[in-house]
């Protein structure tokens, strides 16, 4: 493709990307970078970061150099990239030395907008004398975080990028990253010598992705219920702790009629490897994986992330749960939670070898993550909350789609603080959480007459609330740290603040346990049999449309499948939404639709139009 270097940014947005106008900062980090200044992004994941640098990259002579660490993307990017006719490369230890040279040839040749390449490449000396050739554009710094030591994913190869404003000062830099905390922000400046960068902080909010916290009761069966319900053919990413829960849910899920896949690093690379590109190339497949999977997913459709496990702190969630709805359509984050996670990760901290203050900071960090588990404010304020940005409650999470009774727990709660108590003080006897709630209940279990608490005098005290109950009460006195867990038997024990209580020197309001939703699968099985998409993706298009959506879909499927590249490289989901609804007679018209640029029109014009021909005529 040969740009004019007059095209403003506009314009190339509309005719290379088809996008109609820019989100947020795009529109003045362009211009700054296009400019030659240096700037430093901090967007959330799915804010729009690449085409801060891809745009610059075409309007300045030369080619821009992306360092990314996403070795295993590189390929799709450039694919995609390849897609909308932009010439782009990439350069990395996973190809042969033939195709580096022919890729290097190209960058000298001036035949590439952009080149991507790995951060360790920048450690031999042949590859500053390879960039010493080029006419270069910019360096986009991806994933800038990774320089930060204290950040979650530190590369020791990022801490080379500073050889990149000492050797080539004249060439603008931008770094971009959708790690939020100032922490990090002032270790990326400083390491990349980025001072003189204009900073550009976007709001964290992602306010299409749904915030569901769910108490943990049989969680495949209520994950299984909201695939079935509200994600039918979706692909979505399912975190797990441990590799065998893993295998255990993906295995599940997959008796469930739900096609999906485990991911972990116990097993061989190949085996990832082949899962992740399914995952990347197929619609509606679902990843259940531990943490280990993720970073720079670059698929913009995941339509869910559901968490089998409590994540240790709002950090991690919030960035996992930031993988769902990357092209902004509607989108679930979704937990089940249950006392036995609390516990847990209790006991996983004061078990952990790091010194205190490294275990308190861990605390501190799940503190904060139970804090949004058993909130009755708003989940979207919670999160924003603790990144330090004001918000108002959302109407788009499930506290405020259904707001939560709360009750007075405190009688409860001295109940059973009191039980502790009396058998630490009387007995010295500590028990965990099912033993004392038998207690409470006045159940004459073997355990129970053994020891003798039939005799306590706080046995059968709170026969008014059910086990579910009382568990919801310790959980949420854990999260309120009014009770702790011991690190080896996990008995419940007394904290400082658990006598306070006692006393009744607060009123500890409750979130009342929601009751699971009975009717809801009976909905769900008298739907199955029906055709229409229950993707949340078409959760705006109506029934006639969304039998449209999906025959797009089938085309789509298939014409990826042709290319060898992944789906939404053809069209993202949005883009089949928008023809969907407005249902484009004409090239003219189509290309009208968000996400339709100048090549794909060439490409998929005339065909895209004849299924909707065809639909229309069949219809109507
Ligand atoms: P990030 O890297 O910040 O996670 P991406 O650059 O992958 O986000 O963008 C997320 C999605 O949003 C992509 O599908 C991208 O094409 C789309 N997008 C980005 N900017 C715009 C825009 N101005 N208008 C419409 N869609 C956009
Ligand atoms: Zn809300």
């Amino acid at each position: 493709m040969t740009l004019v270097p007059r095209l403003t940014a506009l314009d190339v947005l509309r005719t290379t990307f088809g996008y109609d106008e820019f989100r947020g900062d795009q529109a003045e980090i362009i211009d700054q970078v296009s400019g030659g200044g240096d700037a430093l992004v901090l967007m959330p994941t799915g804010g729009g970061k690449s085409l801060c640098y891809q745009i610059p990259a075409l309007l300045r002579p030369g080619v821009a150099v992306v360092i990314s660490p996403l070795i295993a993307l590189m390929h799709d990017q450039v694919t995609a990239l390849e897609a909308l006719g932009v010439r782009a490369g990439f350069i990395n230890s996973s190809q042969g030395i033939d195709e580096r040279r022919a890729t290097e040839a190209s960058a000298v040749a001036g035949e590439l907008d952009l080149l991507y390449l790995a951060p360790e490449r920048l450690g031999m000396e042949a590859t500053g004398e390879f960039l010493d050739r080029l006419q270069l554009a910019l360096f986009a710094i991806d994933e800038a975080h990774c320089v930060s030591q204290w950040g979650h994913d530190f590369r020791p190869d990022y801490l080379r990028l500073s050889m990149l404003g000492e050797r080539w000062p004249d060439v603008p830099r931008i770094a971009l990253t959708a790690t939020a905390t100032p922490a990090v922000r002032a270790e990326i400046t400083e390491r990349l010598g980025l001072d003189a960068a204009k900073v550009f902080v976007s709001s964290f909010d992602r306010p299409n992705i749904r915030y569901r916290i769910e108490s943990k009761q049989q969680p495949v069966k209520q994950l299984v219920e909201l695939i079935r319900t509200e994600h039918d053919g979706d692909a979505g990413i399912v975190y797990c702790l441990s590799r065998a829960s893993v295998e255990k849910t993906a295995e599940a899920l997959c008796k469930a009629g739900i096609d999906a896949m485990p991911y972990h690093a116990g097993l061989p690379s190949a085996v990832r490897s082949k899962h992740q590109n399914r995952f990347l190339r197929e619609d509606g497949v679902v990843m259940v994986a531990t943490i280990a999977f993720g970073m720079g997913i670059d698929k913009p459709d995941v339509r869910f992330v559901a968490h089998l496990d409590l994540p240790k702190s709002i950090e991690g969630y919030y960035q996992e749960t930031g993988r769902a709805g990357r092209d902004g359509l509607p989108a679930t984050a979704w937990m089940a939670y249950g006392l036995a996670d609390v516990v847990q990760q209790r006991q996983f901290i004061a078990g952990s070898d790091g010194d205190e203050q490294h275990k308190r900071l861990q605390g501190r960090h799940l503190d904060s993550m139970l804090g949004l588990c058993e909130t009755l404010r708003c989940r979207r304020q919670v999160i924003l909350d603790y990144f330090g940005e004001p918000s108002g409650p959302c109407g788009n999470c499930d506290t405020c789609l259904n707001p939560p009774q709360s009750w007075d727990g405190t009688v409860a709660s001295q109940k059973l603080l009191s039980t502790i108590v009396r058998l630490r003080r009387e007995r010295g006897q500590s028990f965990g959480a099912v033993h004392l709630i038998d207690i409470l209940r006045g159940k004459r279990t073997e355990k129970i007459e053994q020891w003798g608490h039939d005799e306590l005098s706080t046995f059968g005290i709170g026969d008014e609330l059910t086990e579910m109950q009382w568990r919801a009460v310790i959980r949420q006195l854990l999260a309120g740290v009014y009770l702790s867990v011991s690190d080896r038997h996990s008995t419940l024990e007394l904290t400082d603040a658990s006598w306070g209580a006692m006393r009744g020197e607060q009123q500890l309001w409750m979130r009342e346990q929601p009751i699971m939703e009975a009717p809801r699968s009976k909905r769900s099985r008298s739907e199955a049999g029906e055709k229409r998409s229950r993707s949340a993706a078409a959760a705006s298009l109506s029934d006639a449309d969304r039998e449209l959506f999906e025959r797009l879909r089938a085309w789509r499927a298939e014409t990826a499948r042709a290319a060898s590249v992944p789906a939404y490289v053809v069209f993202p989901d949005a883009t089949l939404v928008g023809i969907a609804d407005s249902r484009p007679g004409t090239l003219e018209e189509l290309a009208e639709v968000s996400g339709v640029g100048k090549a794909k029109l060439e490409r998929y014009g005339d065909r895209v139009l004849e299924i909707v021909a065809l639909d229309v005529a069949t219809d109507r």
